[in-house]
């Protein structure tokens, strides 16, 4: 090796899920959702002006975070935007995670979190899930440099009810505690969504006036379909965000370009479309549930856009060759403990019907 290479940073980079283009291919790997943006999105997209495209943005994001905030129903100087909740959370890695004492999080959940830990040098434990893939509480008692898990946690779909955060806050009050609400929006029945108050009932967002040093990150790439705007927010105490944008600031203080700051405000202006596609995806996931379950499928419970299932008799690996072969792509992830699961996105009823017959013909033909 050229000895310039040992001042090299190495890390091992996580694997983002496919993204090839096949025509006709039934893209279930990803948890994207299945429905276009709200019509506003695009409106507001193509109201673009050129002056607004050669001007720098608004390095505050202002809009965007009043429009999350008024959401949310707090103040904008508690919401922090960021390009992706991946943005957003690898900045809370940088930021709060600073102790040189271990971070908590579980040893199944999104594999992005250990490789910003490396990334940032920051020392890390994980936890073991029990036999149903639950987060043990107890686990994240023991003295800590912060906690971050996701709930519902991925690529289980297992959902904490706000009782079980509510401990883990209640023993961490001297570190950052991060929940990761990617999937939050898919957390209740579907009349709930259309009728409620639409933010979950579990959702760490109900105790962030309890909680100084929580912070709840969520994203409009799954429940607001738009995961190629590349847009996520922090909500949190004034202090927390302060110094989020402390970080930001010292990084790059345009992270937001003006088009994602447009298609977000028009994306939070649009309720009504948020939460028909919300409670149509949980429709699904519901029924293909039982579809599933008829075929010997086993999974956990999820709460997510996305069932994480196994057979007893059809091995994971070959069916997920398999599928593909057949135009139907799912995510498959070759790690001790979860290497006989599929992760299948929920997408539209014609895309799961497929799916169903597809698997329907392989349990026949065993
Ligand atoms: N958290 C979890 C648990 C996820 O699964 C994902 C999606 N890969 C993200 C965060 C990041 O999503 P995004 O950057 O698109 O907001």
């Amino acid at each position: 090796m050229p000895s310039w290479e040992n001042n090299v940073r190495k890390v091992v980079p996580y694997t983002p899920g496919e993204q090839p283009k096949i025509q006709g291919l039934i893209k279930l790997n990803t948890n994207e959702n299945p429905y276009p943006p709200s019509p506003g999105v695009l409106e507001a997209l193509s109201a673009l002006e050129a002056d607004s495209i050669r001007r720098y943005p608004d390095p505050a994001s202002g809009a965007l975070t009043e429009a999350i905030a008024a959401y949310v129903g707090v103040t904008p100087d508690r919401v922090f935007a960021g390009v992706g909740s991946d943005d957003v959370l690898a900045m809370s890695f940088l930021t709060f995670f600073a102790s040189g004492r271990p971070v908590l999080f579980p040893d199944i959940t999104y594999s992005f979190y250990d490789v910003w830990a490396d990334l940032f040098r920051i020392p890390y434990e994980t936890q073991k899930l029990d036999a149903d893939f639950g987060i043990v509480n107890r686990d994240y008692f023991k003295e800590n440099g912060g906690v971050i898990f996701p709930n519902p946690n991925a690529p289980t779909g297992v959902l904490k009810g706000l009782e079980g955060i509510r401990e883990i806050l209640d023993h961490n009050r001297h570190v950052v505690v991060i929940v990761d609400e990617a999937y939050i929006d898919f957390a209740q029945d579907a009349e709930l969504v259309r009728e409620g108050s639409g933010i979950p009932a579990s959702s760490a967002l109900n105790l962030i006036d309890s909680y100084e040093n929580l912070l709840v990150v969520q994203t409009c790439s799954k429940s607001r379909s738009m995961a190629g705007m590349r847009i996520g927010y922090a909500v949190g105490s004034k202090k927390l965000i302060s110094y989020l944008n402390d970080a930001k600031y010292s990084f790059n203080s345009y992270t937001m370009n003006q088009a994602a700051i447009a298609a977000g405000c028009a994306a939070f202006r649009d309720d009504a479309w948020f939460r028909e596609c919300t409670a149509k995806i949980i429709r699904t996931r519901e029924r293909v549930k039982k579809e599933l379950s008829a075929l010997g499928f086993t999974f956990p419970d999820s709460k997510a856009n996305f069932l994480f299932v196994t057979h007893p008799v059809l091995p994971a690996r070959e069916l997920f060759a398999r599928l593909r072969r057949s135009n139907i792509l799912v995510r498959y992830f070759d790690r001790p403990g979860i290497d006989n699961y599929l992760r299948v996105t929920i997408g539209t009823d014609d895309e799961m019907d497929a799916l169903i017959s597809f698997l329907k013909r392989e349990v026949e033909a065993l």
